[in-house]
């Protein structure tokens, strides 16, 4: 079975919409899917009824922000009830802090002479949308202060840069917690992206996100390495996770792959898919 648990659209930071973006699942004959937008679930309703007609199996996801260690982690939750309360509550939060640093971003690139980014960057994020440093990346590239998408962050906007504010990320509890009150499974997002300076770092990570509570981490990821892919599979063989897989899809132009054209998951270890199934096929 084709199958792709991590994908964006432009109900945050992709650029498809969630309509758009499972007619492209469609073409590339995905037979189950998640849509994993950051910190919103404001396109599954469109992206499920599209589904629906498609026949292809829908589960409904969000990607949640969080600070570990000093080093902001993304997990990703799976099968949850996006009118659950609770979570309708912490996520509505988060957005209107991205808004409020997204003000605070503009400032700070007032002050270098740049100005009109926050104008910029909402018009980039639908209005909908979860306002992402991405959005200002764009805006950036576009209005030709830098030459390349990159450039924006290794200049502008990562950690440590001019126009860069911290959130207030939850922490992997919190948001683990959250993801389980909503009935969805808690899955660690691409493990091999962080920057972690040391291997005993992420061993850590593992550890904590599952004594957290936390049931899976991403085997297969288009946004790392196939050795972290290998990495993990053999973690979630000894520390007993299940695998999950996506290709964390954002847009036509990226890098990365298209939907469903990830590595495959090993067939030895346990998956999200065989649970996720019985729930929602
Ligand atoms: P935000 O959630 O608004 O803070 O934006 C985070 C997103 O920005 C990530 O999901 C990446 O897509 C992108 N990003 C973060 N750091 C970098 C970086 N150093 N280089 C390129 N893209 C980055
Ligand atoms: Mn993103
Ligand atoms: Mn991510
Ligand atoms: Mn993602």
């Amino acid at each position: 079975m084709r199958v792709d648990l991590h994908m964006h659209s432009d109900a945050s930071d992709g650029s498809l919409s969630p309509v758009d973006l499972v007619e492209l699942v469609q073409r590339q004959r995905v037979e189950m899917m998640a849509l994993t937008d950051h910190d919103t679930m404001s396109g599954v309703a469109q992206a499920r009824a599209r589904a629906r007609e498609a026949g292809i199996v829908f589960i409904p996801g969000v990607e949640i922000s969080t600070r570990w260690a000093g080093v902001v982690i993304h997990i990703v939750g799976l099968g949850l009830n996006e009118e659950h309360e609770g979570l309708q509550q912490f996520l509505a939060g988060i957005c209107r802090q991205r808004e409020t640093r997204g003000l605070l971003i503009a400032e700070k690139f007032d002050e270098i002479g740049i100005p009109g980014s926050y104008e910029g960057a909402m018009s980039l994020a639908k209005q909908q949308a979860t306002l992402s440093r991405t959005h200002f990346a764009r805006w950036l590239l576009a209005k030709g202060y830098v030459r390349q998408y990159q450039e924006a962050f290794d200049k502008y906007l990562k950690d440590g840069k001019p126009c860069c504010v911290t959130m207030s990320w939850p922490r992997i509890e919190e948001a683990i917690q959250l993801i389980h009150d909503a009935g969805g499974l808690a899955v660690l997002a691409h493990p091999g992206r962080y920057p972690f300076r040391n291997d005993w770092k992420l061993d850590q990570l593992f550890i904590d996100f599952k004594e957290a509570g936390g049931e899976a981490i991403e085997v297969c990821s288009g946004s790392q390495s196939e050795e972290h892919n290998r990495y993990c599979a053999r973690t979630a063989g000894r520390l007993g996770f299940l695998a999950s897989t996506g290709s964390d899809f954002h847009s036509e132009s990226g890098v990365r792959p298209l939907p469903g054209d990830q590595a495959t998951l090993p067939d030895d270890i346990p998956s999200v898919v065989q649970l996720l199934r019985s729930r929602f096929a």
